[in-house]
């Protein structure tokens, strides 16, 4: 509200000024020398990538938990929570907006979202919390913390937080799921295949462009059955359509409507037209190529989507069967 008030306030006074006959070209300054409002854009902009990611981290959780035996050896403990830390690739604006909101500090991890019901939920994990450590070890990055936690595998796993000053320990009750975390990557490209080790990323261009969960569900469940089996190894339009089987049966398993998936797909292609080739080599301009081979997988796509409706209708298990 407020940042609306003064950039009224500051057209306000270009027009009224003395030279308002004249075109007003300078640049309002005012609303950029303004500390407050400043602040107030940066904190928006914090709130808007958590909300991102509180979104992604929702879907994600729905198919890691349904889809867990379709994951293989890819199995750990999930917590339900998204974590950041101060990063200073957003600027000091961004990251003094996380301190204030969060208690983040630099060099710290601070949790800015619990999905409800979750481990971490029930375990009594908040938003605001700095994690310290997890099953005793300090925790130095994101996704350490994801790492550690999912390499547990005795019981509960226990971590320390900071809370309000004090140190709170808990023990979160371990809930086996695909072990693959999903993290958002603040930026514009379509999709990134960017992974730290078994994890994936979803730029939040991709959050934005997914105009509903089930469409998002689409592009969550495909990465993650990339980081499932190995689908990495060779890139090639029968990896891409391996990872929309097993991606399409993993969101249907967590309840998304697939029938969406052939029409969602053809957006994408509009949107990323160097996508339009099954030519490995066309890809080779790329260190990593983009989401590709669009020809092969719209032909296969609506006839995964039929296979996976016609066991629905038939009260069948979700089974993929080979991949
Ligand atoms: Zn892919």
């Amino acid at each position: 509200m407020r940042s609306t008030t003064a950039i009224a306030l500051a057209v306000g006074l270009l027009l009224s000024g003395p030279g308002c006959s004249t075109r007003p070209t300078a640049t309002p300054d005012l609303e950029f020398s303004d500390t407050a409002l400043h602040e107030e854009f940066a904190e928006a902009s914090v709130r808007l990538y958590v909300r991102r990611h509180a979104r992604l981290l929702a879907v994600s959780y729905a198919i890691r938990t349904a889809g867990t035996d379709l994951c293989g050896d890819a199995v750990g403990p999930i917590l339900g929570i998204a974590a950041w830390r101060s990063n200073p690739l957003f600027g000091r604006p961004f990251f003094e907006a996380l301190e204030r909101i969060y208690g983040v500090w630099a060099g710290s991890i601070a949790v800015v979202a619990v999905q409800p019901g979750s481990p971490a939920d029930r375990a009594g994990i908040r938003v605001g919390d700095q994690i310290l450590n997890v099953a005793g070890g300090a925790i130095h990055s994101d996704v350490e913390l994801f790492d550690r936690a999912a390499a547990f595998e005795a019981g509960a796993i226990p971590i320390a937080l900071l809370r309000d000053e004090q140190e709170i320990r808990v023990a979160v009750e371990p809930l086996l799921a695909c072990r693959p975390e999903a993290f958002i990557e603040i930026g514009d490209l379509m999709l990134t295949d960017r992974a730290r080790g078994d994890h994936f990323y979803v730029t939040s261009g991709f959050i934005r462009f997914a105009k509903t969960d089930d469409e998002l569900a689409l592009v969550v469940a495909h990465e993650l059955a990339h980081r499932i089996a190995g689908m990495r190894v060779v890139p090639g339009p029968q990896v891409e359509v391996r990872a929309d089987r097993l991606g399409l049966y993993l969101a249907a398993r967590a309840g998304y409507d697939i029938s969406i998936a052939p029409g969602f797909w053809d957006r994408v292609a509009i949107e990323q037209p160097w996508s339009l080739s099954d030519d490995v080599e066309h890809y080779g301009w790329t260190r990593v190529p983009p989401h590709g081979y669009m020809p092969s997988r719209a032909a296969a796509i609506p006839k995964i989507v039929a296979e996976i409706q016609h066991k629905i209708e038939n009260g069948e298990s979700l089974q993929p069967g080979k991949i």
